[in-house]
């Protein structure tokens, strides 16, 4: 058999950490890079007879993200201990939700061969992160096998959001968590920047023979540090777990751990697997309420969700979705369209355009997700404004953009100084054409023995005497009823 015999199943759990300003039970800030131990408290610390606080806008923030994936808010979710030891844990529990989480159901849409398709979710759940702990360090030169503690992030608060088994390819893995990503930026719940663990993703797969119902033995793969290193690492893991049920073995339910210098897992220690968290009710904090008021009031702060911009801008301003679809990458990109298309209304798809080609093809990932675009959105509206109406050629356009976008000057003012009005004055380019066409007597013949092809070659020869500044439109009409006189 062949690894397309078998069906991959995979199923994400999202770590998101939310956009908090202090911390799920205490008040401590929600700080990234400050200097180690410098943001704890007797709570978040563990330390003995202290009590936890929920923060409401850790509640307020999951239920965005909840509401922004259609999964139903629980009236009432339950707080529960999960018990462990490990350094960065100081209490020696993590409080998270069992059985009663903030909210069942759910999708995230994905896009596979066959069109759109919701992956459905099974949770949304609250709880805390742990703190830190740091292996290695700078200033050693032999490594000493001693590990630091920083607690800083212990009691941030994170969302975990469960997906059923329902991806089946680490390309629509891929396209799940880009989708999940939007979602939360677009909710202001979370910064979803995977790189600084913001968002952290852990893989369930499995295989099964295609057309079997029973779902396999799954293997639930760790370190995945990119939404590239989760498809790359599910198409592995896949691969090697085909290969063993092709070979007549088993697959082993494990934990494994992602190698990007190698592409392949490897088991994790066995001893940190089976563990017994022993999850039980958080006596200190009892059961969480979300009556209708609270409900309603997130309802209403609610932004226009991302899919929802995407068939708008394709409606509105009659963009094919996949140009929407880029648009919309961000909120504040799309701010930025739809400011440039509507100060140049009659136009918003040569907008679009020349944002696409021109603008996002000079910038990186972070500021097309920041929507840094090198140009205010008035002075694009007005560049293309100025070709729809004649004043300059789609050409100049292009050549006069890192002018504008270096000099911050209006366009009006930089076509002015530069002399690059488009000459549409008949009289004129009418003398140019004469003259190239005297010059060129050889091609002039050819062009009236059927050689037509030679007409290209004579509207280049004449764009270039007039320095790019003659209407094309004009300059073929021209010179063909010059050729065509003989
Ligand atoms: P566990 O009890 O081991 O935590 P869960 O049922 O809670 O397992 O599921 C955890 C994650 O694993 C979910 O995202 C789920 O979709 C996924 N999952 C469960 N079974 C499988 C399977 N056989 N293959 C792939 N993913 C699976
Ligand atoms: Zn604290
Ligand atoms: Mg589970």
């Amino acid at each position: 058999m062949a690894l397309s015999d078998y069906e991959p199943v995979i199923g994400l759990e999202v770590h998101c950490q939310l956009k908090t300003r202090t911390k799920s039970f205490c008040a401590c800030p929600v700080v990234f890079g400050a200097p180690p131990n410098s943001a704890v408290c007797p709570v978040c610390l563990g330390y003995p007879g202290v009590l936890p606080v929920l923060n409401r806008e850790m509640v307020t923030l999951a239920m965005r993200v909840a509401l922004a994936t259609g999964s139903e808010i629980q009236e009432r979710s339950v707080f529960a201990r999960k018990n462990y030891f490990y350094p960065d844990l100081p209490k020696g529990y993590q409080i998270s939700q069992l059985d009663r989480p903030l909210a069942v159901g759910g999708h995230v849409p994905v896009r596979t061969s066959g069109g759109e398709r919701p992956i459905r979710l099974s949770r949304i759940h609250l709880e805390e992160d742990a703190g830190k702990l740091m292996h290695e360090f700078p200033w050693d030169d032999v490594p000493t096998g001693a590990s630091l503690v920083d607690l800083n992030r212990a009691g941030t608060p994170l969302i975990e959001i469960v997906s059923e088994p329902e991806i089946r390819s680490g390309d629509e893995a891929w396209d799940y968590l880009n989708r999940l990503r939007r979602i939360v930026r677009y909710v202001d719940a979370s910064d979803g920047n995977m790189e600084e663990g913001s968002l952290r993703c852990d893989a369930n797969v499995s295989v099964r023979r295609k057309g079997a119902v029973p779902l396999g033995t799954k293997v639930e793969v760790k370190n995945l540090n990119s939404i590239n290193h989760v498809r790359k690492a599910i198409e592995h893991e896949v691969e090697r777990q085909a290969g063993t049920l092709d070979r007549g073995g088993a697959v082993v339910q494990e934990t494994r751990l992602w190698h990007p210098e190698t592409g392949t897992t490897r088991p994790m220690r066995s001893k940190e697997e089976a563990m017994d968290y022993r999850y039980f009710p958080d006596p200190d904090l009892g059961t969480l309420e979300v009556d209708g008021e609270w409900k309603q009031g997130v309802a209403e702060s609610m932004p226009e969700l991302p899919d929802a911009r995407v068939a708008r801008l394709v409606l509105q301003y009659g963009l094919p979705l996949a140009d929407a679809d880029t648009i919309c990458l961000s909120r504040p990109l799309a701010d930025w369209f739809e400011a440039a298309a509507l100060a140049h209304p009659s136009n918003p798809k040569g907008v679009a355009n020349w944002l696409l080609s021109e603008l996002l093809s000079r910038i990186g990932d972070a500021d097309r997700q920041a929507g840094r675009v090198p140009l205010a959105p008035a002075a694009l509206a007005r560049l293309v404004a100025r070709i729809d109406d004649g004043t300059i050629s789609g050409k100049i356009g292009k050549e006069l953009l890192p002018l504008l976008i270096d000099s911050g000057k209006d366009p009006d003012e930089l076509i002015r100084e530069k002399g690059l009005v488009q000459v549409t004055d008949e009289g004129e380019i009418r003398g140019v054409v004469e003259g190239v066409v005297g010059a060129n007597p050889q091609q002039a013949a050819a062009f009236r023995a059927g050689k037509t092809q030679a007409l290209g070659w004579f509207v280049g020869q004449v764009m270039k005497a007039s320095g790019g500044k003659a209407n094309p439109a004009i300059v073929n009409r021209l010179l063909k009823e010059r050729l065509e006189q003989g």
